[in-house]
């Protein structure tokens, strides 16, 4: 088991297998400029499945692969059949903008993959061409289809919420989670790595989603929370067939339930999304008892907490942010 020095036990890894992107959503990568890793520097699908092996030795149980856009890396559905086989892993779940979903969903179940999360921020096709610079609203859906069709629920949908952008859809979201097995995620936008200036005019709090699901005047009950299953507080309409949740990593530090460590795409294990700290696998690769040792100091230099609330304030903060972007970390 990994514990840190706060008594938190680690048994998720989020992997990133790409840092490219078919999309350029606005709060996670620049439209133009952004340099991306040389195929070379990435991990191998062999060496994705020795850190993965050596993780599962610590006590790691459930993956989440993602990116950049992890369906642009090819043969995804080979990977997710090898990490399925390692002892101790139960389950795997994957982030998607949905883009390629519809064509590879069915391959991706059978290949061993659990659940699916899509990130989809609004409903709205012109919309969608100004928050991913790229058209692609039809895509998504074909993709969020395909991935029920396939079994790849319970199906999540990340939504970051963005002032003056999306706002005005909170209540066609929730009313997606009524009559379909659909659980919308509300999540905070993060300032991670980029212009302080253009999160500070479009980071909104989540308490318009509490005020918009009273507004539609149907009861709701809360869910209960479990152990190990995400920062998200989560709420159901009674009688609906799906749910919605909230993740305010900004407003409301969920640091204290945190399980996981991050393995980016060129091979760094990250302790933290928001913290500079990160620890090269690469070097130790082609032993156990190295790659095991790297996963026991990553948990040995995990902050209590990230300190993105300071941000709203103008506070100072203790130590230095990422410089990567989100899609280089894999959110
Ligand atoms: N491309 C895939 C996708 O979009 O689902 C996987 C990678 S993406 C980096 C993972 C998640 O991070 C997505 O749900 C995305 O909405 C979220 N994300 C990216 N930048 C963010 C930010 N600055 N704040 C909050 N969430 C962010
Ligand atoms: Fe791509 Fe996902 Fe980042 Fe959007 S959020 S640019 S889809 S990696």
């Amino acid at each position: 088991m990994l514990s840190d020095r706060f008594g938190r036990i680690h048994d998720y890894l989020r992997i990133s297998v790409t840092d490219r992107c078919n999309l350029r959503c606005l709060y996670c990568m620049p439209e133009e400029g952004m340099e991306f890793a040389d195929s070379s520097e990435l991990l191998s699908y062999d060496a994705i499945v020795e850190v993965v092996e050596a993780a599962a030795e610590l006590g790691f149980r459930r993956l989440r692969i993602t990116g950049g856009e992890p369906l642009v890396r090819p043969d995804l559905d080979g990977l997710i059949r090898r990490l399925k086989a390692i002892e101790g892993i139960e389950e795997i779940s994957l982030t998607t903008n949905g883009m390629l979903l519809a064509k590879q969903a069915a391959a991706l179940r059978q290949a061993g993959l659990d659940r699916v999360n899509i990130s989809l921020d609004t409903l709205d096709a012109s919309r969608f061409r100004l928050i991913a610079r790229r058209g692609g609203l039809e895509q998504v859906m074909a993709g969020i289809r395909a991935a029920g069709e396939a079994g790849l629920g319970p199906i999540k949908l990340n939504c970051v919420l963005l002032k003056g952008i999306n706002e005005d859809e909170i209540k066609s979201f929730l009313r997606l989670s009524l009559d379909q097995p659909l659980h919308v995620r509300f999540i905070e936008y993060m300032p991670i790595g980029h212009a302080d200036e253009q999160w500070r005019k479009t980071y909104l709090p989540l308490t318009s989603v509490m005020e918009a699901a009273r507004e539609l005047g149907l009861p709701m009950s809360p869910l209960e929370r479990l152990e190990g299953n995400g920062p998200s507080e989560n709420w159901t309409f009674d009688g609906a067939a799906g749910s919605f949740g909230l993740i305010h990593p900004v407003s409301d530090r969920f640091c204290t339930s945190c399980n996981r460590l991050r393995l980016t795409a060129d091979g760094n294990l990250q302790p933290c999304l928001y913290w500079v700290d990160e620890l090269n696998v690469k070097p130790a690769l082609g032993s156990r008892e190295a790659i095991k040792e790297l996963f026991l100091r990553a948990g040995a230099i995990k902050p209590e907490n990230h300190e993105m609330a300071a941000k709203l304030h103008d506070e100072s903060i203790s130590h230095t942010p990422t410089a990567r972007r989100m899609s280089q970390i894999g959110g």
